[in-house]
C-alpha cells in the first residue's frame, strides 16, 4: 500500500471481524445534546477487548503479516501495545510492547496478562520507539507504528464506515487526536463518503504534537507533559509518512482543550452518561462543554475511544478530588448534577 484508499478500509473491515468488535454502539447522550442544543452521540469504543479502538487496527496490521513472521514489536502508550499484544496472541506471533515510564500501571499490567513481553524503556515515546526499532532492524522482528501505518490507518478507518451507516445525517464529528491514525483514517472515510461533513480533532493544550506540526507545515517535536488524557501523548515522528499529511488533507481544525476541561468531562461521563472512560475519550465533551465548538453544529458524534484508566486516578477525579498531574497538582472540583 503506497496510499490509502475506501477499498483499504472496506477491507480491513472483512479482516479484523473476528478479532475486533464490529459496529460498536452509537447511543445519544441526554446530557450532553440538553447542553449543546444538537444530538449528540457516543461512538463507543470501550467494548473492545481491549478496552480501546486501537484493537481495529492493530489486528488489521498483525492479520496482513505472513505466516512466517518471526514476532511483532511496538512503542505505545499503552493501548496500542495492547492491541498489538491481543492480535499477536490470536496469530501466535511473539509480541514484545516497548513502553516509556509515563505509561500507566494498568496499561501494563493488562500488556502482561496477554502473554506479551513488555519493555520500559526512558521517559518518552520517543525513547521507547528507539527499542522497538532495534528490535525489527537487529532481531527481525516486524514494527507496527501506532499511528503510521497504512493497514493500521484503515483499521482505524472502519469507524468512519460504521458512523455514517448508523448516522447518515451526522454533520459533525469528533476525533481525539495524537498520532493522528485514528483521524487521519476516520477522517479519510468519512471526507470521502460525505465531504460535507465537519471532521474535527481534538487534543490536550500540553504537548499535542499534532496540532504544532499542522501549524508548521511539518511535522515538528514536542515536550511531552503529564496529561489527563495520557493517550494522547508523544510524538508523531519527524520523518512521519502517512498520518501528518492526512490530518492535513482530511481534518477541518482542531481544538485544544485544558486538563481542568478534560477532568471535567471525565465526570459528565461517569455521572451523566454513566461510563467509565480514560481522559482522551473525553476530549470531545470536553471540547463541547467549553464552548469551543461553536453552536449549530448538527448532529454531533464524539468517539469514546477507550476506558483504560488507572482506576485510583479515576475514582479521585469523580469523586471531586485533587489529582497529581507530574510536578503540578490539579485542583478537585464536585460534579453538580
Ligand atoms: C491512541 C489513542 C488515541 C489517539 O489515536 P491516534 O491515532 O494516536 O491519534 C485516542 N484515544 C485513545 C484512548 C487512544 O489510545
Amino acid at each position: 500500500m503506497t496510499s490509502l484508499t475506501l477499498a483499504d478500509i472496506l477491507a480491513a473491515r472483512k479482516r479484523i471481524a473476528g478479532i475486533a468488535t464490529l459496529d460498536t454502539p452509537l447511543p445519544p447522550s441526554p446530557c450532553l445534546s440538553a447542553i449543546a442544543g444538537d444530538d449528540v452521540l457516543l461512538k463507543l469504543e470501550i467494548g473492545q477487548a481491549t478496552g480501546a479502538f486501537k484493537l481495529r487496527g492493530a489486528a488489521n496490521a498483525v492479520l496482513s503479516l505472513p505466516e512466517s513472521t518471526k514476532g511483532v514489536t511496538c512503542c505505545s502508550t499503552g493501548n496500542h501495545g495492547r492491541a498489538v499484544a491481543y492480535a499477536a496472541r490470536a496469530r501466535g506471533f511473539r509480541a514484545v510492547i516497548c513502553m516509556s515510564s509515563l505509561v500507566p500501571e494498568a496499561k501494563l499490567a493488562g500488556i502482561r496478562a496477554l502473554g506479551a513481553e513488555a519493555r520500559i524503556i526512558g521517559k518518552s515515546q520517543d525513547e521507547a520507539q528507539v527499542e522497538s526499532r532495534r528490535l525489527a532492524e537487529e532481531e527481525g522482528f516486524h514494527e507496527i507504528s501506532p499511528f503510521d501505518d497504512l493497514h493500521v490507518i484503515a483499521g482505524q478507518g472502519t469507524i468512519g464506515l460504521e458512523l455514517l451507516e448508523q448516522r447518515p445525517d451526522l454533520e459533525t464529528v469528533l476525533i481525539p487526536l495524537s498520532g493522528g491514525g485514528l483521524a487521519g483514517g476516520v477522517a479519510f472515510a468519512l471526507k470521502t463518503i460525505k465531504p460535507s461533513i465537519r471532521v474535527v480533532g481534538i487534543t490536550m493544550e500540553h504537548g499535542a504534537a499534532m496540532h504544532a506540526s499542522l501549524a508548521a507545515g511539518k511535522p515538528v517535536a514536542v515536550t511531552e507533559m503529564a496529561s489527563l488524557a495520557d493517550s494522547l501523548g508523544g510524538g508523531i515522528g519527524l520523518e512521519n509518512r502517512h498520518s501528518f499529511a492526512l490530518c492535513r488533507d482530511f481534518l477541518d481544525e482542531v481544538i485544544l482543550v485544558s486538563e481542568e476541561e478534560i477532568y471535567r468531562a471525565m465526570q459528565v461521563h461517569y455521572h451523566e452518561d454513566r461510563l467509565v472512560c480514560e481522559g482522551a475519550s473525553a476530549v470531545g465533551a470536553a471540547a463541547l462543554l467549553s464552548g469551543r465548538l461553536g453552536r449549530n453544529h448538527g448532529p454531533t458524534a464524539t468517539l469514546i475511544t477507550g476506558r483504560n484508566v488507572d482506576m485510583q486516578v479515576f475514582t479521585d477525579i469523580v469523586s471531586g478530588r485533587a489529582v497529581q498531574l507530574g510536578d503540578t497538582t490539579l485542583k478537585g472540583h464536585i460534579h453538580a448534577a
